[in-house]
């Protein structure tokens, strides 16, 4: 497989480190893998997956990239930080309204210089991609050609920087000594869940990756996960055995929606900065580590010794209203 195609933009490896309180606490092994810390303005899961993706966008010469996602996408935050150190233009369509606030990763895009059309919830369901088409046409008549990177980069191409990061998992668990026999993500677009399992899968390891997903139900993301996996095995080569009993997405922690979130999440989250030093995001990690919790608690990996979590990171993305659940 080919993984030279890639940009070098995230400090990696990132590491990983024993919860030592949390492990106590729940007669676990629970480690923590930092890909929170994959950079500061590129920070989370979105650059490992860009690393791939504007790699392809330079190939074509391209000098515009064009992406989407929620007002607070760190996504979006990632690709404008990107685009900027490249001296690239980006452009940004995200659901929501202007918020005269400027906060968080929406705050970190307009210093970034990226420019930004906002849509409605409903238009974004239904048309982002149309959208960015459009957007790309637009640019195209100023001279500029853009390359369009779908919502999280979670594509076959963007995916494959979480095989990229079960290679360097593997590597680390040589050196540490440790197996890791579950290896846990929080599931949004499915790109870094699709990535790890057909890493685990195309390397012949037998750990089991799970994805607590945070919006929307299981269902949905074994079909999101399924299709992402195909396209994968098509754009990396390598083929893989694709049983949809296997994709292990664990549901009931989506809560109250999409970047909502209820006072037991926002709990567990100080909890844990209190115990651990670590501080997790309400939108994705707060709510999937929230879930692996309960479910170790419920016997759900008892088979499993050594839990690997993923951080993906996210820290801009606490909003107002999340952070005055912060008692
Ligand atoms: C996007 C995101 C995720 C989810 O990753 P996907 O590949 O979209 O499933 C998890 N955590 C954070 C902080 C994210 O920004």
């Amino acid at each position: 497989m080919n993984l030279k195609n890639r940009l070098a933009l995230a400090n990696l490896p990132t590491k990983i480190e024993k919860l030592e309180r949390l492990s106590k606490e729940l007669k676990k092994n629970i480690y923590i893998k930092r890909d929170d810390q994959t950079g500061t303005e590129v920070s989370g899961n979105k650059i490992r997956k860009l690393e791939f993706a504007v790699k392809e966008a330079l190939n074509r010469n391209c000098d515009f990239l064009i992406t989407c996602g929620g007002i607070q996408s760190n996504h979006a935050r990632a690709t404008a930080a990107v685009a900027a150190k490249l001296g690239l233009g980006a452009y940004l369509v995200l659901r929501g309204e202007e918020d005269s606030d400027l906060e968080g990763n929406y705050f970190f895009d307009k210093l970034l210089g990226a420019r930004i059309k906002f849509i409605t919830p409903e238009e974004y369901r239904e048309h982002r991609n149309e959208i960015m088409e459009r957007i790309k046409d637009e640019l195209s008549k100023e001279g500029h050609k853009a390359y369009i990177i779908p919502e999280g980069a979670s594509n076959g191409v963007g995916s494959l920087g979480y095989y990229n990061a079960m290679l360097e998992i593997l590597e680390q668990q040589r050196q540490m000594g440790v197996k890791f026999d579950a290896i846990v993500c929080s599931v949004g677009s499915g790109g870094t869940y699709s990535g790890l399992y057909y890493g685990n899968k195309v390397m012949k390891n037998n750990a089991v990756v799970y994805g607590i997903n945070i919006t929307e139900d299981k269902e949905y993301f074994v079909n999101v996960v399924e299709s992402l996996l195909r396209e994968l095995v098509r754009y990396a080569g390598e083929e893989i055995e694709i049983d949809r009993n296997n994709i292990d997405i664990i549901d009931g922690y989506a809560g109250l929606g999409y970047a909502i979130s209820r006072p037991e999440e926002i709990e567990f989250i100080k909890h844990l900065a209190q115990l651990e030093g670590i501080i997790l995001d309400p939108v994705y990690t707060g709510k999937a580590m929230y879930g692996l919790v309960q479910e170790i608690k419920k016997g759900t990996f008892d088979k499993h010794d050594n839990i690997l979590f993923i951080h993906t990171g996210g820290i801009f993305g606490w909003n107002t209203v999340q952070r005055s659940m912060i008692r």
